[in-house]
This record gives C-alpha cells, sequence and structure tokens, in this order.
C-alpha cells in the first residue's frame, strides 16, 4: 500500500501529495500524522496522510513512511476537506491549512501526554515467597524501607501513583527504584487530562423559555440542515439560553455542538454557564491554556469525552465528530477575521464546514454586521429576533450629551454634569458604574503649546503616545520607547502639553471629583499578564470597587447586576477614523457598553458624552433603534458602492527604499488592472471593476520600512469569486520583494 503525504512545511516550493510506501505492520489511516524522510538528505519530517492507494503513480523510487506519531488519527474526513477548501479560499499553503486544525504541541513532536507513574506488584510474584527473601535469618529486613513499600503495595493489592506512595512512606524512591530491578513491582502510565478547570459545577436547570425565546428556538430547531440562521437579540434577551438550548437539543440526539465567542467574553463566568449546563462534556479552548492544557482539551474532543466546545475564533476546527450546530455569538466582532495566515472568517469557514457536515449555523449579536442583517433581509439567512429583554427589564435609559455645549458653558473637565449627577447618584445607592474610553494611555499624544511640534515616532509615521505612569513617550506600533523631555525639541520652550484624554487621566479626575471612590483600570497597560483581565473583572464583580475605567475590553461579556451606569467619556473616538465601517463599528460599541447596564431589577442609565451628538451611529444609540441604524447605513453603502454591494482587496509592498515600495505599487497596480480586466471582459462584466489605486497606506512608515499599498474594489456579483483568483494568480506570478500578498477585505486598512 502506499500514502500520499503532505509534509508539514509552509513553503509552495513542497506544496504537493508525496507518495510512501506503508509499511505492512503500520495499520496506516487516512489523517493519521507520520514522520517520513525527506529531500536529499532522507531527513525525518512530519506530515499528514490524506490518501491511501493500491499503486504508486510515480516513476521515483519510492520510501517508506518511518512511523505514525500519534496511534489515532488527528485528522477527521471533514478536517481534511475543510483545509482543501481553506487553501483555495484563502491562498495559502496546505501545510498552513492543515496546521490550524491540530494543537501546536503535536507538531514538532512535542507532545507529551501527561501520564503519572503508578506501581502494583509483578505479575505472577508469590508475594509470600518474595517476602521472606527480603529478611535476614534474624527475621529483620535487609532494607526496611523497600519491606514497607513492598507491604503497602500486596496488601492493598491496588495501584498506587508514586507520589501517593512518597506520601505515605517519605523518601521512598530509591526503595521504589530497587524492588523495580528485583521484578517485584511494575511499572504503569495512568494518562490523565489536565483540566483548564478550577472549582466544582454547579449545575442549573434550564428556565422556561420566553415565547419569544421559543419561537427563536423553533426556528433553529427547524432549519434545514446546511441553515444558518442570524438571531438578533438585544442585550439580556436571552440569546445565550437559546444557545444552550438548541445545544441540548443535538446533544441528546448523540451530536456535537461548538460555540465561538470572543476571546475576551471567555471569562470562568461564561464557561462556567456552559458547564453548568453539560458538565464535564463542555471542552474550552483559548489563548489563556498552556499549550499542555490546549492538547489535553483537544484530545478529550477528539476522542467524544467533550461533545460542546465552547472557545475562541480557531475552535471552529475542533474535532467534533457528529458536529450539528455552531454557533458564533457576537458574530459581528472583527476578532472572528484571523490575521495570521489562512487568513481566514470564522463564519465563513463555519459556513462551509456545516454545508458538508449537514448541521446548522447560528450567528447571534444584538448588533449583527450589517453584511450579515442584509443576508437574513434577503433570505439567504433565516432570521430570528428577540426585541424585548428577560423579565420585562426595560432597556436602560441612553442620554446623549453634547460636549460641545458643555464647553460653551464653562464646564471644560471631562466629566458633563449629567454625568457627574448620575456617578454622584450612582455611589450614594452603592451601585457600581462603567466608565467607557475608547483609548487607552495617559493622553493620544504630546505636543508644544508654543510651537505646535508633534512628538512623532522616528521609526513610523505616527504619534507617540504619553504614559504617565512612568512618564514616557511610547510608540504602540513598534513599541519604542523614550523618556519625555522636559523641553521642546523643536522651539526649546517648556509648553509641553497632552491633548486627547486617556483612562489614567480619567481616573485623576475621577478621584478628584470623588475622593473616596474605589476604581479599576482596565486597558492594554494594566491587563499584560495572564490573568489580569480576569482579576480585574472578578474584582468589580465581586463588589472590590465601585467604578471600574477601560477602553473596549469592557464594552463586552461582562454581567454584573450592581452596575446601573455607563459612562462612555468620548463617543466620537472611533468614528472620524479611515474606514468606511468607523460609524458600524461606532454603534455596535456604544450600543454593546450600553447594554451593560441595569441588567438585573435595577433600571440602567447610560450617558453618552460627543462632540458629534447628530451622527446617526450616535443619535440612533438613545432608542437602541438597530433597524433604523441598518437601513439609513446599508442604503448609504449601496449608493457609494461599499460592501456588502463591493468588495475591497489590499496589497501590499513592503520594505527600506521608498522609492521601490511606490514603483512595485504601481507596477503591479497597472498589471493587475489588466489581468482583472481580461477576465471579466471574458464573462462580459468589465465594468464590474470599480477602481484600482496604489499609494502609500494610512501609516507610511513603520519600524523605518516604508509601506505602499494597492487597493482593488470590485462590484460583488457572481463573477466576483473569479476575479479574485484572478489577482492572487497575477500576485503569485509577480517578481518583486517588496510584494506582501493580498488581503481581502482587511479588517483594518492601516
Ligand atoms: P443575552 O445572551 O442575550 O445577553 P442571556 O442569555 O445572558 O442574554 O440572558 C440574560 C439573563 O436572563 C441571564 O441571567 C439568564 O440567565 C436570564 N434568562 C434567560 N432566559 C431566561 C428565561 N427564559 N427565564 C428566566 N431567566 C432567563
Ligand atoms: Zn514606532
Amino acid at each position: 500500500m502506499f500514502a500520499k503525504v503532505i509534509v508539514d512545511i509552509s513553503n509552495s516550493n513542497v506544496d504537493k501529495l508525496f507518495t510512501y510506501s506503508v509499511p505492512e505492520e503500520l495499520e496506516l489511516r487516512v489523517g493519521h500524522h507520520v514522520l517520513v524522510p525527506f529531500g536529499r538528505g532522507n531527513k525525518p519530517v512530519e506530515g499528514f496522510v490524506l490518501e491511501l492507494c493500491e499503486q504508486a503513480d510515480t516513476s521515483f523510487t519510492v520510501k517508506p513512511i518511518i512511523k505514525k506519531i500519534e496511534p489515532y488519527t488527528v485528522l477527521l474526513p471533514e478536517q481534511i476537506e475543510l483545509a482543501d477548501w481553506i487553501t483555495r479560499a484563502y491562498h495559502c499553503t496546505r501545510a498552513d491549512a492543515l496546521r490550524v486544525m491540530i494543537p501546536a504541541k503535536l507538531r514538532g513532536s512535542r507532545i507529551k501526554e501527561k501520564t503519572v507513574r503508578t506501581l502494583r506488584i509483578a505479575d505472577g510474584i508469590d508475594t509470600a515467597a518474595f517476602r521472606s527473601s527480603m529478611l535476614k535469618k534474624d527475621g529483620t529486613p535487609r532494607s526496611p524501607k523497600q519491606l514497607e513499600v513492598f507491604d503497602l503495595l500486596a496488601s492493598s493489592g491496588a495501584e498506587f501513583t508514586v507520589s501517593d506512595i512518597n506520601a505515605y512512606i517519605p523518601g521512598a524512591s530509591a526503595a521504589i527504584t530497587a524492588l523495580i530491578e528485583k521484578g517485584a513491582v511494575t511499572e504503569a502510565g495512568r494518562v490523565t487530562f489536565r483540566s483548564p478547570f478550577s472549582g466544582s459545577i454547579r449545575f442549573d436547570e434550564p428556565p422556561e423559555l420566553t415565547a419569544e425565546q421559543k419561537k427563536a428556538l423553533d426556528i433553529i430547531n427547524s432549519a434545514a440542515t446546511g441553515r444558518c440562521i442570524l438571531l438578533h437579540g438585544v442585550t439580556g434577551s436571552g440569546k445565550t439560553e437559546v444557545y444552550m438550548q438548541a445545544i441540548s437539543e443535538v446533544f441528546n440526539a448523540g451530536g456535537g455542538a461548538i460555540v465561538l465567542v470572543p476571546e475576551i467574553s471567555l471569562t470562568p463566568q461564561t464557561t462556567d454557564r456552559f458547564r453548568g449546563r453539560f458538565g464535564n462534556n463542555v471542552a474550552v479552548l483559548h489563548s489563556h491554556l498552556s499549550d499542555g492544557e490546549r492538547f489535553d482539551e483537544w484530545r478529550r474532543i477528539r476522542f467524544g469525552k467533550a461533545r460542546v466546545v465552547v472557545g475562541a475564533r480557531s475552535a471552529v476546527f475542533a474535532p467534533v465528530e457528529n458536529l450539528k450546530l455552531i454557533i458564533i455569538d457576537e458574530e459581528h466582532e472583527p476578532s472572528y477575521q484571523s490575521e495570521l495566515t489562512p487568513k481566514y472568517s470564522a463564519a465563513e469557514v463555519a459556513l462551509r464546514r456545516i454545508k458538508y457536515v449537514g448541521a446548522r449555523l447560528v450567528l447571534g449579536s444584538a448588533t449583527p454586521s450589517l453584511a450579515d442583517y442584509y443576508k437574513a433581509k434577503r433570505g439567504k439567512y433565516l432570521l430570528a429576533e428577540l426585541p424585548h429583554r428577560i423579565n420585562g427589564i426595560p432597556m436602560p435609559e441612553v442620554d446623549i450629551i453634547d460636549m460641545r455645549a458643555e464647553f460653551l458653558g464653562g464646564n471644560d473637565s471631562i466629566f458633563s454634569a449629567a454625568l457627574r449627577e448620575r456617578l454622584e447618584s450612582c455611589l450614594e445607592n452603592s451601585e457600581q458604574a462603567i466608565l467607557f474610553l475608547n483609548r487607552r494611555g495617559y493622553s493620544s499624544h504630546a505636543e508644544c503649546r508654543a510651537c505646535g511640534f508633534v512628538f512623532n515616532c522616528p521609526n513610523c509615521d505616527v504619534a507617540l503616545t504619553y504614559h504617565k505612569h512612568d512618564d514616557t513617550l511610547r510608540c504602540h506600533y513598534c513599541g519604542a520607547c523614550y523618556a519625555m523631555p522636559k523641553k521642546c525639541p523643536n522651539c526649546g520652550q517648556e509648553y509641553i502639553k497632552y491633548t486627547g484624554i486617556g483612562t489614567q487621566q480619567v481616573e485623576e479626575q475621577l478621584i478628584k471629583l470623588f475622593p473616596k471612590v474605589r476604581c479599576l483600570r482596565m486597558d492594554t497597560d494594566t491587563t499584560v499578564g495572564k490573568t489580569s483581565h480576569r482579576d480585574i473583572l472578578s474584582a468589580f464583580a465581586s463588589g472590590k470597587a465601585d467604578v471600574l475605567i477601560g477602553t473596549q475590553m469592557v464594552a463586552k461579556g461582562l454581567d454584573i447586576p450592581n452596575v446601573t451606569l455607563v459612562g462612555v467619556i468620548f463617543a466620537d473616538s472611533t468614528l472620524f477614523h479611515s474606514d468606511y465601517r468607523s460609524s458600524e463599528r461606532t454603534f455596535q460599541l456604544l450600543t454593546q457598553v450600553a447594554g451593560r447596564a441595569g441588567r438585573a431589577d435595577k433600571t440602567g442609565r447610560v450617558v453618552i458624552q460627543t462632540n458629534a451628538p447628530e451622527h446617526r451611529a450616535i443619535r440612533l444609540c438613545k432608542n437602541h433603534d438597530y433597524c433604523s441604524f441598518y437601513n439609513l447605513e446599508i442604503a448609504d453603502r449601496l449608493h457609494t458602492l461599499f460592501p456588502p454591494f463591493a468588495v475591497f482587496i489590499r496589497a501590499m509592498f513592503i520594505g527600506k527604499e521608498e522609492e521601490a515600495a511606490a514603483k512595485a505599487a504601481d507596477g503591479f497596480s497597472n498589471g493587475v488592472t489588466n489581468a482583472i480586466l481580461g477576465t471579466l471582459s471574458a464573462l462580459g462584466a468589465r465594468n464590474e471593476l470599480i477602481f484600482v489605486v496604489p499609494g502609500p497606506a494610512p501609516i507610511k512608515r513603520r519600524n523605518n520600512e516604508y509601506r505602499y499599498c494597492v487597493i482593488i474594489k470590485l462590484a460583488r456579483t457572481a463573477h466576483t469569486a473569479v476575479a479574485v483568483n484572478a489577482i492572487y494568480k497575477f500576485g503569485d506570478d509577480f517578481d518583486d520583494e517588496y510584494y506582501k500578498g493580498v488581503e481581502i477585505n482587511p479588517t483594518e486598512m492601516l
């Protein structure tokens, strides 16, 4: 027999199936992870068996497979199919596509199953005879320790772990070794699974669903396989409960489910809810697990011990057999788009997977992405809606405060009168508040009041950010760090000021206003450690602080009953970004933070401070009016031909010489225009190419390298995939070291 193998090397030159002969005794199957001799030196290289065949279809001499690395197959047939599709859809090597399916620990022969050493009396030992052989003539033991260990094992007849024996008989290690050498006891290994969970499970009974929830669940349960259902439900409308009951349905029928949540909301709170319903059948996959824990969770899934997987983006590849349901919560989150190769979208992969295996996909959000809501409106997806909160809890009341009017009225602090009053009564009632700021650091940048000099990063074309805690200026793109100068390097005067506001400044001003307030700050500066993000959240949840001040991180997944006030310090900061999605993102973010207020029996209040109160992304937050926002925004997108009516493709050119980068972009631009037009003309669709523009990227210089790009915009039609392939093909043949590949609808246009 012969096997066709993909070697685990990410290089397009070896991105093909290599044929090996299979030694008889190997019992090889498709999906096995193997070691094969590779290249001229026959170096052992890891690979994946993708096909088996009786005949070798090559005239080269065929080498034999060295060995199977794991006894079980590491890839399910559906994962192999999925990898094949990813290779084509995201233009990467097959090795890249297969790697995302397995835990890192499995590669590079680094796997270590965690086993504990256990000991028992060896088979066929006559215990009485052996015992007397351990005694001297006078009846005293030759080695008291060895006798003690032997007696412990013989009298119980059971297996003991080495650590248990050492606990009973301190310093028994040498005795154990001696007994093993004499053949009196045998050593065995018992495999254990490292568990990322701590604490016991509190089982909870599913509540009776509300009429709205029942209707939504019905839509999900009765959808044909291969269908996608968009669950649009306001924050606190019971979406998670609907997910869990939909999972129960497939779980009780022996099927499996995957729930994706944004990395940031993978808190113990979230996972405990699922564990409370499905117990040890839940496996969790996220980036805070150690490699060993992730490997063990992956194996619990692979061996069918856990059939409900809760995880971040890459859990969409989890080896769940008999998969019946995939759920993507907060589906509008940009983090579902991978920034690393392969640059996949979790929703696209999920859609492909459910169609292949005959499962269903649920996308849930209070603020669905415009593109997905558009698909639901057009019938491509089924639509289920939960317009009300559970138990008749009202939506929070939102006040929008015009900060320009505040300033003209003589208030130049960062708190409007309204927010100050609300904070005061919140603190008086011993309730909690969240202050949200879409920034980090003390202030955005430093400039000289006298001459207007701005402190820019010498390596990147961006302003440096002032960090008060260590009085430094830092670049958030390259990490450069400088001591804050006392004098302006340009004019020599001492009038340096910081513009913009940061979480530290909010904290300082808050303390000035309410000296007794206890506050916690959560931003990328305070959450460097592995668990500090969780630590801050749990400290706040347990009432150790009155006010939580934070950036984006506080916007999601928090469900703290005592939070009755949410203040948005400056709502516009995401609004005037040079990105067509900035208005959509601002609306989503504000609606999400607003949803943190008043989730239990206390009415929530939200104060949004802004300089642009008339902007629809802010105005329509007042009544949580997603549908009006959607209608206005989608009409604009159609009018101006932006996604979902068009596709953006960006090619990057990066290198030391600015001129060379610009030249490469120009050359690419001319060539690719011809390639696209040639392809589209043949289809009679020339006018579907909207534009091709070469030019500097928004951040033109980063880490002392120049960045140029070519932006291509195509109308989204039935021909889009063909045109995109023509672009990929042109890129593959474009021979320029500055060319860094193309990306479809990049999440950030930086
Ligand atoms: P969402 O995911 O939409 O934010 P959740 O599922 O978290 O909403 O529900 C909000 C709160 O309401 C949770 O505390 C949940 O336990 C509770 N809940 C959900 N459905 C019901 C129900 N049918 N009856 C009673 N409580 C419910
Ligand atoms: Zn920099």
